[in-house]
């Protein structure tokens, strides 16, 4: 592994006293479980997605009185998402709360308040000996997929987020856009490091059908975040998130080890900050589509996949978006008529469903921060450890009111 150039921090050997104390114990814990108690784990973020976008979804694709994949699930809360100062959050400080299981600032890539470097739930996996998986719509050094692979005071350096992937983190599949972050040095590192680098759908799947125990998977589909689902041609040579989802399960499910594998769809943020309906509902159907996959993923195959955990939630609200059809009901193929208060972000809590064991922590009322000893606990020797913190989130966010975060 390259060294990093500068003088950062890196994730690994980072002392767990500079977690919250309790999570750090817990962090060593599952440090020291063997590889073999691992479970598959699965993190699904539609990034923006309030419960009105999940509505307005449910509407376009099954009509108003159908539900979402995703509704049909039955373990269900909904989750609060604020960041350590402030009462919005930005998918920055909420990725890395739900990595990290500590909230930071606006910008933070699992970094503290003080700076200090947050391990990740994939690094966790990683250092157990799982493989690891990121897949965004967006750019993969975007901020959700970063704060679990990456270590970065601000979520626009991506040009280091780019080289923190490659160089440090190393998650054997990585699958989303942005091209324009991996220069020829990068790529030729990311080669060297064993990565077969993909461009487009075909490409995909050719890696897919070939993949091995030792595969490492980086497909840049665009140089920028992916094509809205609006906007895609049917020459398009992108793949659709649901075959993202379905190559990573595929390419990750070789190891013997166990995985664990973040999925984001992106761009319903990027739809409701430009208060555009049509694309905004077209990406939670994407969404829900993914989410199928997995769904069918875990009881088509072997025990193993029916042991896995699967949780689905949104880093926060975008657009404070309203749905304002006073007369009728809608069937499918129809939009709802919008209201958006809003071309940012919102402090309206989120959906989260979880299936699969451990699952049942999901709690009708959850914070972010609770979601990251879930999945500890799925991959740890010692179930129902973590877990316990679930819902005491106001002790470990206490924690962090040291002298330094009120700076
Ligand atoms: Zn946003």
């Amino acid at each position: 592994m390259l060294a990093h150039a500068s003088a950062r921090p890196t994730g690994r050997g980072r002392p767990a006293s500079r977690h919250a104390g309790a999570l750090g114990a817990l962090m060593i814990l599952a440090l020291l479980a063997t590889a073999a108690s691992a479970r598959d784990v699965i993190l699904l973020i539609g990034d923006g997605m309030g419960f009105n976008h999940v509505a307005a979804g449910r509407a376009y694709c099954v009509g108003t009185e159908g539900a979402l994949v995703m509704e049909q699930i039955e373990r269900h809360g909904q989750v609060s998402t604020h960041a350590a100062n402030a009462a919005v959050t930005d998918s920055a400080a909420s990725a890395t709360a739900l990595a990290t299981g500590v909230k930071s600032y606006n910008g933070a890539i699992a970094v503290a308040m003080d700076g200090s470097n947050l391990e990740t739930i994939l690094e966790i996996a990683k250092a157990k000996g799982m493989a690891t998986g990121l897949v965004s719509t967006a750019r993969i050094t975007h901020a959700t997929p970063a704060a679990f692979g990456a270590h970065e005071a601000s979520r626009n350096s991506e040009v280091q987020i780019a080289q923190d992937l490659v160089r440090d983190s190393q998650p054997d599949v990585m699958l989303g856009g942005g091209s324009q972050f991996f220069g020829g040095a990068l790529l030729e590192e990311a080669a060297q490091a064993g990565y077969e680098v993909i461009t487009t759908a075909d490409e995909l799947g050719v890696a897919t059908a070939g993949a091995t125990e030792t595969s490492k998977t980086l497909g840049l589909f665009s140089a920028g975040y992916m094509t809205y689902e609006f906007d895609r041609s049917d020459a398009s040579s992108e793949p659709h998130l649901s075959e993202m989802v379905a190559s990573a399960l595929d390419m990750l499910s070789v190891h013997p080890n166990g995985f664990f594998l973040m999925v984001e769809a992106g761009r319903i943020d990027h739809g409701a900050h430009a208060n555009h309906l049509q694309r905004t509902v077209l990406e939670v159907e994407a969404f829900d589509a993914a989410i199928e996959v997995v769904q069918n993923w875990t009881r088509e195959g072997s025990a193993r996949q029916a042991d896995t955990l699967v949780l689905i939630t949104a880093d926060h609200e975008t657009g404070g978006l309203s749905i304002q059809n006073p007369d009728d009901t809608l069937v499918a193929g129809e939009f709802v008529r919008p209201g958006w208060s809003s071309t940012g972000h919102t402090a309206a809590d989120v959906p989260i469903w979880g299936f699969g064991p451990g699952s049942e922590a999901v709690q009708a009322q959850m914070d972010n921060i609770d979601i990251f000893p879930i999945m500890l606990d799925a991959m740890s020797t010692e179930p129902g450890t973590a877990v316990s913190l679930v819902g005491k989130h106001l002790t470990t966010f206490g924690a962090l009111k040291r002298p330094e975060a009120t700076r």
